[in-house]
């Protein structure tokens, strides 16, 4: 066990010369291991790069608690997949959402499409990133506390699979030799890229490509290009695309094979089509709905799409929905369990009453949070007050859910950023674990944690991930 405490980390943050010192090592080892981000200016050209935002120092994390997440990551990819493939589940969960949110409710529109078609593909691609933080509570205690899961678009797995060196390389320099060894490796990208393998295989087709539906600012291709390679090595083909390629050139033959710029696409790998404002036209829409219907394994499905909303983990959350899921676990039902937060629905009746009640009481202790992705949209503190005085007699309110807001303790460190001054920071960090699985028709043939990711922010910032330019990246160091 490391003789690393936040004190003696401190200590050696505090002496300005070192630092100084060690900042410029720092941002030379991100770029010597492809830490990598292209520029805001020129997001879309390989000639000036950049080392992606990270934090100094390794956050110190419990031992215990890491493992605790990494070991529930298989039981969240059955749920999900289980979650995903609940017709009734997901319709009765969503109906009062997609009636206020139109976001939701296309997508929606586009899983009620494809229910009611025979579905010609049965291998299932499950990529996703549950997210926690770690509670503080008042009598002292540390819990793990899942803030999300990401069923579609989970990124950071691939500059996750570089930092640890970088950060082994800075405690070394910084006098820490022995800390170093807390940091674990970690490797993302490859268990991603197995996952993606493996659905190829089954897709069985040579020829067959794996497409990454991109957007068109592509400031974090590094980040899909560690998964990319890890494909190409294993002789396994990719093209990068957009919505409007499959716009312009996308089609379907008469067994519902996917081509597009005459690839035949095995694989749709979404890094892309979780935001509105990501589907720029009806066309945007109409690619998805094709796609979709397609034989191409679709990474995620729609369902399986919709099993990330936030409303899906506010009922999950709800008594006796989880052992629904898990009839015959009670201990699969309680290790999920034990990692939620409080989570309440704003549904019309009295219950959703009761949650606006107590959200005016106290709005310090909750997040409101609509259906939305990418970081930025939640609402807390005085604000909650307002948006639920506005929207409390009306429907409205049901595009949103509220949770418990998780106090975790704040640890001091730098935050490194191209263009930035160094400034000692009190930041808050998520760790995230990286899940990935492949089913064949009823078979779950693969079913893997893949990984892990911790991100860093300061903690002024309530929200905002570290595409949002708010968060950075980091790891944990095991204590
Ligand atoms: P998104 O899908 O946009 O990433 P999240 O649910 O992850 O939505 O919320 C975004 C950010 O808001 C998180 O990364 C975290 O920093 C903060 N946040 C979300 N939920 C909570 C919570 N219950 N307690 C404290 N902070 C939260
Ligand atoms: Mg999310
Ligand atoms: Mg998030």
């Amino acid at each position: 066990m490391s003789s690393l405490t936040h004190a003696v980390l401190y200590d050696n943050l505090i002496d300005e010369n070192l630092i100084k010192n060690i900042e410029e090592i720092a941002k030379d080892t991100a770029l010597l291991h492809g830490v990598l981000m292209r520029t805001k200016e020129t997001p879309n050209s390989p000639e000036v790069v950049s080392y992606a935002p990270f934090t100094l120092f390794p956050t110190p994390v419990p031992t215990a608690l890491f493992h605790q997440a990494l070991a529930v990551q298989t039981h969240f990819n059955r749920l999900v997949d289980r979650v995903s493939q609940n017709p009734a589940f997901l319709e009765e969960t969503l109906a009062s959402t997609i009636k206020v949110d139109n976001f939701t409710a296309r997508l929606f529109n586009i899983y009620k499409q494809v229910q009611e078609e025979h579905r010609p593909q049965s291998i299932v691609l499950g990529l996703n990133r549950s997210d926690y933080m770690l509670d503080h509570s008042p009598d002292g205690g540390t819990s793990l506390k899942q803030i999300e899961i990401n069923t579609i678009a989970a990124s950071f797995g691939g500059l996750a699979s570089r930092t640890p060196d970088v950060h082994r390389h800075i405690l070394k320099v910084a006098n820490l030799p022995e800390e170093s060894n807390n940091v674990l490796d970690n490797n993302p990208a490859a268990g991603l890229a197995r996952g993606l393998a493996k659905a190829w295989e089954l897709y069985g087709s040579e020829r067959a490509v794996v497409m990454f539906l991109v957007e068109d600012v592509q400031r974090n291709i590094y980040d899909h290009r560690f998964v990319e390679n890890e494909l190409w090595k294993r002789n396994i083909p990719v093209i990068r695309r957009q919505f409007e390629d499959v716009c312009r050139s996308g089609s379907l033959d008469e067994s519902r094979r996917l081509f597009v710029d005459g690839h035949e696409i095995a694989i749709v790998y979404f890094r892309n089509g979780y935001m509105p404002q990501n589907y720029t036209s009806e066309e945007s829409w109409e690619a998805r709905l094709m796609m979709e219907r397609s034989l191409a394994v679709k990474c995620p499905d729609i369902s399986t799409h919709l099993a990330g909303t936030k409303k899906v983990q506010q009922e999950l959350a709800q008594r006796g929905v989880l052992e629904r899921f898990f009839p015959d676990e009670p201990e699969t039902v309680a290790q999920i369990r034990a990692t939620f937060a409080g989570l309440y629905t704003l549904d019309m009746g009295e219950e959703g009453d009761k949650t606006v009640a107590m959200a005016l009481a106290n709005p310090d202790q909750y997040v409101l949070k609509p259906q939305r992705e990418g970081g930025g949209n939640n609402i807390y503190g005085t604000e909650i007050c307002e948006v639920l005085e506005n929207l409390k007699s009306s429907t409205e309110r049901t595009a949103y859910i509220l949770m418990d807001k998780i106090q975790p303790v704040p640890v001091q460190n730098y935050l490194l950023r191209p263009g930035a001054p160094l400034k000692l920071n009190s930041c808050l960090s998520e760790l995230g674990v990286f899940g990935a699985y492949v089913r064949k028709g009823k078979d779950m043939v693969f079913n893997e944690c893949v990984g892990h990711l911790l991100r860093t922010k300061s903690s002024e910032h309530a929200d905002g991930g570290v595409a949002a330019g708010v968060a950075v990246l980091d790891n944990p160091l095991l204590v």
